[in-house]
């Protein structure tokens, strides 16, 4: 049984018919790329997978349970944004601490919690800087620990590497697969970059105008694009 399953999932905005019968379903443990050009609707499709906002119809089961009227608490979602949403008068260990906080976790498990996390994201040593003094590719492993410390379900990624400089944007690509196959958790990756979505992906799903065009694992797509517009999108990729 999937553990993601988008199921005939529309979204209109006014007039603005933004997401068209999309079906995804995604594994345990999968990491699945929504590969496509700006304003395809990636940004969109992601936000209904967080609860973030309604669909217009359709529906979205996570861990065999219908979420689809469920709030994004409810859903059990860590999120990452291209932009860094830290709290820049917090320290690093704050900023990861700060969603266990909120549960009203005990003081010393956050304190033990955090140790850990910042181990994983290859933070240790920075815990008491403020995201300012940090790199972007930093600041971007600080929003990592922070979205995964709280054990979501599924980790949904929004282009976030787009603001980091390529070379740095490489050692992230690797340590986010790293972090990932580690957590074993769920994850959906955003991007409009062919090259990053054929590296890092167990599946990529190309959108194009609010369409899933073509679903597979990457050595497929690009062996066997099924329509004019993937096959000139990966075209691009060597
Ligand atoms: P992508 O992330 O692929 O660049 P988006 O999902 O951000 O694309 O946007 C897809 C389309 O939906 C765009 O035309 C955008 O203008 C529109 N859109 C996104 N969010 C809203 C909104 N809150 N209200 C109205 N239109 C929106
Ligand atoms: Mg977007």
């Amino acid at each position: 049984m999937s553990y993601i399953a988008l199921e005939s999932i529309e979204k209109r905005f006014g007039k603005q018919h933004v997401l068209k019968n999309i079906h995804l379903e995604l594994g345990k443990g999968e990491f699945a790329s929504l590969l496509g050009p700006s304003g395809c609707g990636k940004s969109t499709l992601l936000r209904c997978i967080a609860g973030l906002e309604t669909v217009t119809s359709g529906s979205i089961c996570i861990d065999g349970i219908d979420v689809t009227g469920r709030s994004p608490k409810e859903r059990a979602v860590g999120m990452v944004f291209q932009q860094y949403s830290l709290f820049p008068n917090m320290t690093v260990e704050q900023n990861i601490g700060f969603g266990l906080k909120m549960m009203h976790v005990p003081k010393q498990e956050i304190r033990e919690r955090v140790r850990a996390m910042l181990d994983t994201v290859a933070l240790t040593g920075s815990e008491k800087k403020k995201p300012a003094q940090l790199s972007g590719g930093m600041q971007q492993r600080v929003a990592l620990a922070r979205a995964l410390i709280t054990r979501p379900k599924v980790l949904l990624l929004d282009e976030p590497l787009s603001a980091i400089d390529a070379k740095l944007r490489k050692d992230l690509q690797t340590e986010i697969r790293r972090i990932q196959k580690e957590t074993n958790i769920t994850t959906v990756f955003v991007t409009h970059d062919q090259s990053e979505a054929m590296l890092m992906s167990d599946t990529i799903h190309i959108m194009h105008e609010g369409v899933i065009e073509q679903s597979g694992c990457p050595s497929d797509i690009y062996v066997a694009p099924k329509t004019p517009f993937a096959a000139g999108f990966i075209g691009n990729y060597n």
